[in-house]
C-alpha cells in the first residue's frame, strides 16, 4: 500500500486578526509537514457563523503571506455543509444520535457549572422538537490515544464531555463534527493544534471511526499564557494582531517558545534566511510539552 502524503492543517477561526498564540499553532503545524515534504492546508473554520467577523478571512490570509506561510489548498467550511449533512445522516442511520432538548441553564442547574452534559436526554426518544440540538452517544468504556507530543492520553467521557453535540439547536454543525469531517475528507495524516484543544482530540476521532474515515495523528504543542491576566493569549485576552514588520521578531519568538533554540544572529536577519534554518532544524521532540507557559 502507498503511504498517504503527509498532509497537515492550520485552521483559524474568522473571528478577528491572527495574534502570537495562533503564530505558534500556524507554525508548528507547518514546520513539521515541511520537514517531511509534504502538504500543508488552509481551513477557515467559519462553520459558527455568528461569531465571524466580517473581513478576518482576507486578513488572516494576509497576514500568514506577509509571514511567509504558503499553503497548498484553502478550504472554507461554510461551503461544505452538504458533507457535514451527509455525515449527520450516516450517523443517523447507525442509530447513535438523539435529540436533546436541555439548555446549558438546565444542565447546569443540576450538575453545577463545572459538569459535563448529563446524557439525560439519552432514552427520551425525543422526536422533531424545535429547539433540540442533536448529541451523540458516546462509548461506555475510557479512550485511549497517543499524542505526539504530550504522551499517552486517557479520555473518560462522562467526567470529560458526556454525549456531545454534533448539531447545536441553532441549526449549526458543531465544531466535533465538522474538524472530524474536513480531516478525513482532506487526507489529513497529523493535526499540531495548541493544548487548549487537547480534549477535542477524543471525540473527533470517535467521530471519524463511526464514519469509517482516517483518523490522523494528533500532537498539542504548549499555549502562550498572558503573563499578566493568567489567560491564553487569544482574542478574548486582546492579544495584538501579528503585524507584517514583526515577522522576524515574532517567528523568532514563537521558535524559541517551542524550544527549537534558532541562532541569535537570525532574529536580525531576514525572514526567508529564519525559515530556511526552521525547515532544517525542526523537532517535534524538542517541543516542551508543559500544556502552558508565559
Ligand atoms: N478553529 C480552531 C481555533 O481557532 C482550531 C481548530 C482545530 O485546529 O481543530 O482554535
Amino acid at each position: 500500500m502507498v503511504s498517504p502524503i503527509v498532509t497537515g492543517r492550520f485552521a483559524p477561526s474568522p473571528t478577528g486578526d491572527l495574534h502570537l498564540g495562533s503564530l505558534v499553532a500556524a507554525t508548528a503545524s507547518y514546520l513539521n509537514v515541511k520537514q517531511q515534504q509534504g502538504r500543508w492546508l488552509l481551513r477557515i473554520d467559519d462553520i459558527d457563523t455568528p461569531r465571524v467577523v466580517s473581513g478576518s478571512q482576507d486578513r488572516i490570509c494576509r497576514q500568514l503571506e506577509a509571514y511567509g506561510f504558503e499553503w497548498d489548498k484553502l478550504t472554507i467550511q461554510s461551503q461544505r455543509l452538504a458533507h457535514y449533512e451527509a455525515a449527520l445522516a450516516e450517523l443517523a442511520q447507525q442509530g447513535v444520535l438523539y435529540e436533546c432538548d436541555c439548555t446549558r441553564k438546565q444542565f447546569q442547574q443540576r450538575l453545577g457549572k463545572s459538569g459535563c452534559y448529563d446524557n439525560f436526554c439519552r432514552h427520551r426518544q425525543l422526536k422533531n422538537c424545535i429547539h433540540s440540538s442533536i448529541r451523540i452517544k458516546t462509548p461506555d468504556i475510557p479512550w485511549h490515544y497517543q499524542d505526539a507530543i504530550q504522551g499517552e492520553q486517557v479520555f473518560d467521557w462522562p467526567s470529560q464531555s458526556g454525549d456531545f453535540i454534533v448539531k447545536r439547536a441553532d441549526g449549526i454543525f458543531a465544531y466535533h463534527l465538522v474538524a472530524a469531517v474536513d480531516d478525513s475528507d482532506e487526507g489529513i495524516t497529523e493535526v499540531i493544534r495548541g493544548a487548549d484543544l487537547i480534549g477535542s482530540t477524543a471525540p473527533q476521532q470517535y467521530l471519524q471511526q463511526c464514519l469509517k474515515g482516517p483518523s490522523p495523528l494528533y500532537g498539542h504543542h504548549p499555549i502562550i499564557i498572558d503573563s499578566q491576566s493568567k489567560i491564553k493569549l487569544s482574542k478574548a485576552s486582546q492579544a495584538p494582531a501579528l503585524k507584517p514588520e514583526d515577522a522576524v521578531r515574532n517567528l523568532f519568538d514563537v521558535l524559541t517558545f517551542l524550544n527549537q533554540q534558532p541562532p541569535n544572529e537570525l532574529k536580525k536577519g531576514e525572514l526567508t534566511e529564519l525559515w530556511h534554518w526552521a525547515k532544517i532544524n525542526w523537532s517535534l521532540q524538542k517541543i516542551n510539552p508543559s500544556l502552558s507557559r508565559d
